[in-house]
């Protein structure tokens, strides 16, 4: 094993992780200034590159490899940033400041930022490994599953009635392909947005020629001789025919690094809301990270595209010494066949909140909000656009709202 430091100075920055939050971390470090070295350490083989199009444009060939791209390919060489793309971190030594890598290769860091994501929860069922099952999060997964649904005409059993499932769903319908998808809500995505919203996304589903089977799970997946998925037995007993089957049942964050490490980790590796671990010099951001919002008092993970953005940038100026903080309100975004839609909000405060609604859920042109003691904590738009500066300022201002106001299309949203 070739021990030797590499690069040799104290004061390298070193992220793990070439996923969207590294590679902003990356970008940020430069655009702040910093000249010293850094490293982007991923194990994917590719450069970073945007997923939330992996399950919308992209999986239905609409979007090219390139628009994937956060930063042009050529960015990382000409702002001398070194990035490998096919070396695995394996260890951190937080004592001596080192990262060892698969290749040998060990790095000495002045500041380390682990931005490992997370990876697909795995189910523990007979038939996950036949030809023709997927899990769903890289580029490879897209694009094989593309040329599997392009054509029309396969059929598709979804296991899982979150984001993914409902995404993939509504792609692989509107290429032409027989779906249906089974989850353990009786509505999907009812964990997040309640059942009242999600059945707007279900109906327009079932619309599209979506089958639904809610609340299911999935016992056996089954396969031919050949070893390729023929069918899917639900807990009902039902036998699903299945020509290919994706599972999106959640994802788990990449914590073994820090684990090992000795970094404190509940639900993510434990940040502050500088996103500064237990461990002097190390950070962590993204998905794999648990952070104190300041807000809510309260560790959250945030497995959304902006949170990748804004750790990836709060957690370069925290290790540059600034003094930074990731007070952001929560935000994500999804696309479902016609439907567009975008939230803001604290998820764990919406709990037992009252939801009030301005416009017709019928029509699927509406804002919804979510209520504590008159106090908006989180809120939705669906087919209504450029809202969501007043959704943020409303939950941001933290005063009681007039429902009267709030729930009338006809009035400004500022004076609810
Ligand atoms: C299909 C799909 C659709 C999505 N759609 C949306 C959407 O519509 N809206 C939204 O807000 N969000 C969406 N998301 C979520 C969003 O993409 C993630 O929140 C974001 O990718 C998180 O970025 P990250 O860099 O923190 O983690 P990741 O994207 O998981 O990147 C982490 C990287 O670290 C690498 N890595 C891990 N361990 C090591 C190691 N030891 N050594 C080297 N490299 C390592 C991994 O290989 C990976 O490349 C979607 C995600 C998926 C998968």
């Amino acid at each position: 094993m070739d021990n030797t430091s590499f690069p040799a100075s104290d004061d390298a920055m070193v992220i793990i992780g070439a996923g969207l939050t590294g590679a902003t971390a990356a970008a940020t470090l430069r655009e702040e200034g910093f000249t010293g070295p850094v490293v982007l350490v991923g194990a994917e083989g590719q450069a970073p590159y945007l997923r939330p199009p992996l399950s919308k444009g992209f999986l239905a060939g609409k979007e090219s490899e390139e628009s994937l791209l956060p930063c042009p390919e050529k960015w990382y060489a000409e702002n001398d940033v070194e990035l490998l793309t096919s070396d695995e971190a394996v260890s951190v030594d937080p004592t001596a400041r080192t990262v060892a890598l698969s290749s040998g290769r060990s790095l000495s860091y002045g500041r380390l930022l682990l931005a490992t994501g997370a990876v697909p929860r795995q189910l523990n069922l007979p038939g996950t490994d036949l030809q023709g099952v997927y899990y769903f999060r890289t580029k490879t997964d897209s694009q094989r599953l593309h040329l599997e649904l392009a054509g029309g005409g396969r059929h598709l059993v979804l296991i899982g009635s979150g984001w993914i499932g409902m995404e993939v769903a509504a792609t692989a319908r509107e290429l032409g392909n027989e779906v249906t998808l089974l989850g353990l809500e009786e509505v999907p995505m009812s964990a997040a947005i309640g059942p009242r919203l999600g059945t707007v996304f279900m109906d327009r589903h079932s619309e599209a020629g979506v089958q639904f089977r809610l609340p299911a799970s999935a016992k056996e997946i089954r396969g031919d001789d050949a070893g390729r998925v023929t069918a899917v037995v639900t807990d009902a007993g039902e036998t699903l025919s299945a020509d290919l089957v994706v599972i999106a049942i959640g994802v788990v964050p990449q914590t073994a690094l820090a684990e090992e490490a000795g970094l404190t980790i509940g639900n993510g590796i434990q940040v502050d809301s500088g996103l500064r671990t237990s461990a002097e010099g190390i950070f962590a951001a993204g998905d794999v990270a648990s952070a104190l919002h300041p807000v809510t008092g309260q560790y959250a993970r945030s497995e959304h595209w902006a949170n990748a953005i804004s750790g990836g940038k709060v957690a370069a100026q925290s290790m540059l010494g600034r003094d930074a903080v990731l007070d952001d309100i929560p935000y994500f975004y999804t696309d479902q066949f016609d439907l567009g839609m975008e939230y803001s909000g604290y998820g764990a405060l919406t709990k037992d909140a009252d939801v009030v609604v301005r416009g017709s859920l019928e029509d699927r042109e509406f804002v919804a909000f979510w209520l504590r003691e008159d106090r908006v904590v989180a809120g939705m738009n669906v087919n209504v656009w450029d809202v969501q500066e007043e959704i943020q300022d409303l939950i941001r201002s933290g005063r009681a709202v007039d429902r009267a106001v709030l729930t009338d299309p006809d009035s400004d949203l500022k004076t609810a």
